[in-house]
């Protein structure tokens, strides 16, 4: 998303845009999948009342009439006078989680859920544990404090903005598709992006095909991992975003010709690759097993494992749903990441505006959800503010030359 939102804006100022892609589709972490009759979400699905950018790009996509309410969200219990007192309460404990995270981890692991639900229920009021925090602690069974702490900042800024999550009729990549519209898009081969360099008109684009294309600047819109390996940053800046950290999630659905007697289902297992918790939840025909694992611990495990996740999660359905495996069903579908969602460290954002971002003279600007927040509106704030460096730049240079 970051990519198509610098990409569009760079398309509306006027300039000539190649958007390079490695996968077969675009929208990245943005997947709707097809299964029988509905679409379900394997990447992100909740489009929140405070995404501004998103929702403009809804607007201009003709797409705002196909948000609806996300299933299962209500408001959250509490009167609006008493919502800066809590949300605030909220922000301290969750900042707090966040330090001891990843400055005491060895701490922090030792601290199960039941102790940190204790601590939250002593600093926050029943009501908002209740409503907000207790279903986050069950859905996250087994993530760690960093990941909790990451649920806690979201609810309070909920509570804070008394925000709905809504989703798209169709599936979120309606909005990617009608992003990419009339851009000039190469996928595959053709798109896989192994260097940037200086040089020629500004940066040459070595691709995995071989080819080269020299280009003024270039936006690389890539999770941090990557970006470290394409820009050629400054030795400190390289460290910094391979050491980004991210949860993984690991979403399931069966598509079933009969109704379920037993609904919703929540299991707690350890897969033997990682520790996993399965939600099962029935909508419409289709029966969704949703967050199967979750969390950095998850993430690590499975990427140091090389151990096939999907396999693992497969026997583990198995084995804690006998009755549903069993069923004759009309279709399956899984769907793993990895590194589904950036995980921010304390200290994240004043690091990276330390180590100023734009690279190459300003030539390379960085766009991704790291740089803003771990969302879809994070991403596409990212790309357009990528995309006016640019911008920036090239009127610089052009200005420059005139001189
Ligand atoms: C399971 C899940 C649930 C989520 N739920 C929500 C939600 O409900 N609401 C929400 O707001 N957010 C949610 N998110 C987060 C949201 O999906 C991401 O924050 C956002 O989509 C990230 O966008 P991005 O453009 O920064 O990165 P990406 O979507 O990862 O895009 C990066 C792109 O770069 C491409 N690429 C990488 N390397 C190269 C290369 N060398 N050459 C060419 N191309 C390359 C990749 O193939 C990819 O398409 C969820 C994420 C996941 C995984």
């Amino acid at each position: 998303m970051a990519g198509l939102a610098a990409a569009r804006t760079l398309t509306d100022a006027g300039l000539a845009v190649v958007l390079f892609e490695r996968g077969e589709r675009i929208g990245g972490r943005v997947l709707s999948l097809e299964l029988g009759d509905e679409v379900v979400e394997a990447g992100a699905s909740h489009v929140w009342s405070f995404y501004r950018r998103t929702r403009w790009w809804l607007e201009r996509c003709g797409l705002t009439a196909g948000l609806c309410p996300a299933p299962g969200q209500g408001p959250l219990p509490v009167s609006r006078g008493d919502l800066p007192g809590i949300a605030r309460a909220a922000l301290e404990v969750a900042w707090r989680w966040r330090r001891l995270a990843f400055e005491r981890p060895e701490l922090a692991a030792g601290l199960d859920t039941d102790t940190i639900a204790g601590y939250a229920a002593h600093r926050l009021r029943p009501d908002f544990v209740e409503a907000a925090l207790r279903p986050a602690f069950e859905w996250n069974a087994f993530c760690g404090l960093d990941e909790l702490s990451q649920v806690l900042l979201l609810q309070a800024g909920r509570l804070y903005l008394r925000a709905r999550p809504q989703v798209l009729a169709g599936g979120l990549s309606r909005l990617a598709m009608a992003m990419a519209e009339d851009l000039e898009i190469r996928l595959g081969t053709a798109g896989d992006v192994q260097r940037l360099r200086r040089g020629g008109r500004g940066v040459v684009v070595e691709l995995a095909s071989g080819d080269a294309v020299d280009c003024h600047a270039a936006v690389v819109a890539t999770p941090p991992g990557e970006a470290s390996e394409l820009a050629e940053p400054e030795p400190a800046l390289g460290a910094f975003l391979t050491g980004i950290r991210h949860s993984a999630v690991t979403r399931a659905w069966w598509h079933l010709p009969a109704r379920m007697s037993d609904p919703v289902q929540l299991l707690r297992a350890r897969s033997g690759v990682a520790p996993a918790v399965l939600v099962a939840a029935r909508r419409g025909d289709v029966l969704k097993v949703a967050a199967v694992a979750y969390g950095a611990a998850a993430a690590e495990t499975w990427a140091g494992s090389g151990a096939s996740v999907g396999a693992a999660m497969e026997d583990l359905a198995a084995a804690l749903l006998p009755e549903m495996w069993q069923r004759p069903c009309l279709a399956r579908a899984w769907f793993h990441w990895d590194r589904a969602v950036t995980i921010f460290g304390p200290g994240h954002f004043r690091q990276l505006a330390n180590l100023s971002p734009g690279l190459a003279g300003g030539a390379i600007a960085l766009a991704g959800d790291y740089l803003v927040s771990p969302t879809v509106e994070g991403a596409i704030l990212s790309g357009e503010r990528a995309a006016n460096s640019i911008r920036s730049h090239i009127l610089a240079s052009v200005i420059g030359r005139a001189r």
